[in-house]
This record gives C-alpha cells, structure tokens and sequence, in this order.
C-alpha cells in the first residue's frame, strides 16, 4: 500500500500544461521528478539497449495502476551534450513487483541525448524520471480485429498492448526497423499476424515501406481498430491512408508521432 505522502506524489499535482494528442489539445499533469539507478543492463540487438532501473521511488512507482496500462510512458531526464538536463518519453516495457524494477528498451539511434546516454549507461548510473503518461490504447469491446503499425521505438508499446490482449482477437503487426533479423524471437499470438518491414531509404510518404506493404494487404472484415506511433510523417501518411484506402473512420485510428526526423525533442 502507498502512503498518503506517495499517492500525493503520484496524483495530487497541478494542471501545467498541454499536448495532443489527435489534434486534440489535452491538459497534462507536471510530475515530480523521481531518482532512479541503472540496475542491469542487456544488449537485446545491436541498436536495441534494456536498462533496469530501481530505487525506493522506483518501486512506489510501479505499484500505480497508470503505470501498468499498456504503452504507458515516462519522461527520462538526461544530460545533452552541452550540459543541460533534457526529458525524453520511453515506453514503461516490463516491471518486477517483487524487486521494485521497470525496464525501458532504447533504441540507440546516432544522434540524440537519450540515446547517447543509453549507450553508455552503466549499472549504478542514475538519472531522474517523472510520470506515468498514458499510452493511448484501450481495447475497444466492439473491435473485431486489431492493427499495430510501429518501427523500433514502438517495439515495447507493440509487445506491452499485445501481451494485454484477448488471444482470440485477430489482427496484423506491422513493424518498420533497419535489419528485421535482430529482432526475432518476437511472440505474437496466432491470429496476429507479424511483417518485419525492412526500411527502405525511400522518401516518407507514399512510397514509405509500410504503406506498400500495407496496400498488398486485405482489409480484415469487421469493424477494426488500429494503433500506430512512430515517425511523424510516417504516422501521418498511414493514418492517410487508411481512411483513405481502407475507408476507415478517424476514430478507429490512434496515432501518435513518437520522433520526427530532424526535429530535436519532438512532441506531437
Ligand atoms: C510516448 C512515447 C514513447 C516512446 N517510447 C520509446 C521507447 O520505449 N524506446 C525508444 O527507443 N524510443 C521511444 N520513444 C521515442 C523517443 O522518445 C525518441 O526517439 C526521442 O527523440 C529520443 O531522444 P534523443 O534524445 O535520443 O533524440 P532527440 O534529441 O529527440 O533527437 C535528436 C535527433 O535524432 C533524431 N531521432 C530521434 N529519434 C530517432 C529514431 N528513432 N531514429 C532515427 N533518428 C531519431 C531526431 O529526428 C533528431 O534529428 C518514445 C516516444 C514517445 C512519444
């Protein structure tokens, strides 16, 4: 159980600012920054780092219920090259009740503060984290079949919502990443049907490689539902065209531009 001071920690706190999401403007909340400490550190593929964190308010944290709802996401508080502390938003990938731990999977793309950090993060490093934030997906009761489109970034979002599922709902995961061979074994139910898209260099837009691939896909039957995050233009195009092609209704698509190219901090 949380005492009084904790839960006040976690929930009781000012309304300071707004982000959209879905072109809808949302107020959110500022959170308190957290310590935390690099407890392990896994190499899960050559661009792919799992760092364990943990700490006393790293296991108070994982006791809140918004912390365990599928995608949810904290800021990470790093130092950027000259010096200034940044935040950075990583999805909350796994979490150990029992040793008061999260996991976040990072990326390590060339260029970013986060992702610099990462690289060289070693057991017994610290930084703060303040959160949670909500992940965007809930499981509409009525959804017959269920699409997940995403790229690396993604990875822990897509195996977070995909491990909350009813086993029976069918559906397709489309994932966008440099080499789809480091990434396997990936456990998706049987009636989820998993592509690894190869990234092309081809320009964003209508030639980008999920898009064709998903014009050489059927459209499931039934109402669907599809969640997809990752580069913002990307992310825009296929919500494009799936209204467009796949006549799908806006309400059914849950976007969320997760990093743009050539923008710093990107916040959609
Ligand atoms: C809700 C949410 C959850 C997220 N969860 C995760 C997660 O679990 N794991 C994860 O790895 N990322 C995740 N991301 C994406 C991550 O926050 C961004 O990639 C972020 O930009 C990384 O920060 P940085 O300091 O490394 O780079 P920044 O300082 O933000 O960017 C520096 C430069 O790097 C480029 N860049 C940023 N990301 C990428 C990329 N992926 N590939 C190529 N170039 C890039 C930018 O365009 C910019 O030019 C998530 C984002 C959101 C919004």
């Amino acid at each position: 159980m949380c005492t009084t001071t904790e839960k006040q920690k976690m929930n009781l706190l000012p309304i300071l600012d707004v982000e959209t999401q879905n072109n809808i403007q949302q107020p959110i909340q500022v959170r308190p920054q957290l310590p935390a400490v690099v407890a392990a550190r896994e190499q899960l593929s050559t661009a792919r780092i799992r760092l364990t964190f943990s700490g006393n308010d790293v296991a108070t944290f994982i006791r809140n219920e918004a912390a365990q709802s599928p995608g949810s996401w904290v800021k990470l508080f790093v130092p950027s090259s000259n010096g200034e502390i940044v935040g950075r938003a990583y999805t909350l990938r796994k979490f150990d009740l029992g040793k008061g731990t999260f996991d976040v999977d990072f990326f390590t793309h060339k260029n970013g503060p986060a992702s610099s950090w990462a690289n060289s993060a070693q057991v017994g490093d610290t930084l703060t984290f303040a959160g949670p934030r909500d992940g965007g997906f809930s499981l509409d009761p009525i959804s017959e079949w269920l699409a997940l489109i995403g790229d690396e970034t993604c990875l822990s979002a897509i195996q977070v919502i995909l491990s909350n599922l009813p086993s029976a709902l069918p559906g397709i995961v489309l994932i966008e990443v440099d080499d789809p061979d480091e990434h396997k074994p990936f456990f998706v139910d049987q009636n989820m049907k998993l592509q690894w898209i190869k990234r092309t260099h081809s320009p964003l837009g209508a030639d980008g490689p999920i898009l064709k691939s998903l014009d050489n896909i059927t459209r499931p039957q039934g109402r669907g539902q599809v969640w997809v995050a990752g580069e913002s233009n990307s992310v825009k195009a296929i919500s494009t065209f799936l209204q467009e092609k796949w006549k799908l209704d806006k309400e059914s698509i849950r976007t969320k531009g997760y990093w743009k190219k050539g923008v710093a901090h990107f916040r959609s």
